[in-house]
């Protein structure tokens, strides 16, 4: 493999010492060499001020890659849904979104805190709603109700294991919000990995969706940055929002160059990503005690280690000790998110592991039950 650290003295890790196996996220990345060079040659200006010629042209070229009229650079995902959150509704309005979703669990009420939005969430098995399930949760205007205001769609599925919406799914959800005058934001975090997973472009799967948020800083790589895409009046709205939320941030060129590489030489890879979750997955669901729930898609498997007898505290602890990262998120559910800092060598380091914490478990167990 070529070097992608920096040479030392510019941080990064150090490749020649054991490191662990991080697989806790894909925001865990680390920025690459040409990252890292195109952030100190990157050229700079105040943004706040729209002359930041990096900045802009990041702007430019995700609008582009979306289809849509425009673009907002904005330092993380959570910004970039509540701005769209903020951008789609008023006060005293519910937004219909999964009942797993990022925006409802993850970013601290701040549909309720920033929009005076409450959220209505659809339980679903697999993180994928269908338009039956959201036309009969959708409130006219009536003397007991909030109207709903928006449809917030999440793709791929973060806690549902990373499943993706079909184009034509997706699709059916903006034709019938759009009938009934609702927006669609898509939380698109880790749209590319969708798009890779159908075979599509990301501007052909999130089409009809009024406003799109993606992250640079997960499978993509980059060390910061989240975009909103939209209509050019939407986002020059936007841009108000984001610098009401502390958002404005002057020479980002530095990290704007950054997401530029992010964004067009990275989405190519997602597909070893998929490969490397595939073969954790199918190994995963074979060991005793551990059940994958969830059909693995992207990069993301969710499992189940209750057969174990283990918390997923204990279960974490003991793959630490082998120098493995992954982490319970609820219940007897873990998580492990495959990237490119997670080599497929690693991935197989990982398995070494999961199989001896799993085989450990079960030996006790059975210890545990002749006495
Ligand atoms: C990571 C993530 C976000 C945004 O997270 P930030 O940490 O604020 O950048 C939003 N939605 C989903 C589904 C995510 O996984």
């Amino acid at each position: 493999m070529k070097a992608r650290f920096a040479p030392h003295g510019l941080g990064g890790a150090d490749p020649s010492q054991t490191h662990l196996v991080d697989l806790r996220s894909d925001t865990v990345t680390r920025p690459t060499l040409a990252m890292r060079r195109a952030m100190a040659e990157a050229e700079v200006g105040d943004d706040v001020y729209g002359e930041d010629p990096t900045v802009n042209r990041l702007e430019q070229r995700a609008a582009e890659v979306f289809a849509k009229e425009a673009g907002l650079f904005v330092p993380t995902g959570t910004m970039g849904n509540t701005i769209a959150v903020k951008l789609h509704t008023q006060h005293g309005q519910e937004v219909i979104c999964e009942a797993r979703s990022h925006v409802f669990n993850y970013e601290l009420a701040m549909m309720a805190w920033f929009s005076g939005c409450l959220a209505r969430p659809i339980r679903t098995q697999d993180g994928i709603l269908t338009w039956d399930e959201i036309l009969p949760e959708v409130r006219p205007m009536h003397s007991h109700y909030a109207p709903t205001g928006l449809v917030e769609i999440e793709n791929t599925h973060n806690m549902a294991g990373g499943s993706v919406y079909s184009a034509e799914a997706l699709n059916k959800i903006c034709d019938g919000a759009h009938e009934l005058g609702l927006k669609v934001h898509l939380d698109g975090a880790r749209v590319f990995n969708a798009a890779t997973f159908l075979c599509r472009t990301v501007a052909e799967i999130t089409a009809r969706c009024d406003t799109v948020m993606f992250c640079l800083s997960k499978g993509l790589g980059a060390p910061v940055g989240s975009l909103l895409v939209g209509t050019a009046k939407d986002i020059a709205r936007g841009r108000l929002y984001r610098k009401r939320l502390g958002g404005g941030m002057r020479q980002v060129g530095v990290l704007a160059a950054a997401g530029l590489i992010a964004l067009e030489e990275m989405p190519a890879r997602l597909g070893q990503d998929h490969e490397h979750a595939q073969l954790l997955a199918g190994a995963l669901s074979r060991m005793e005690g551990i059940q994958v729930p969830h059909k693995v898609q992207t990069n993301i498997v969710v499992f189940d280690i209750g057969g174990t007898g283990l918390t997923t505290a204990e279960f974490s602890a003991r793959l630490k000790s082998r120098g493995v990262l992954i982490n319970g998120i609820g219940g007897t559910r873990m998580r492990l998110v495959t990237h490119l800092d997670a080599s497929r060598e690693d991935c197989e380091r990982a398995l070494t592991a999961l199989a001896e914490v799993a085989a450990g478990a079960a030996a006790n167990a059975s210890k545990g039950s002749e006495a």
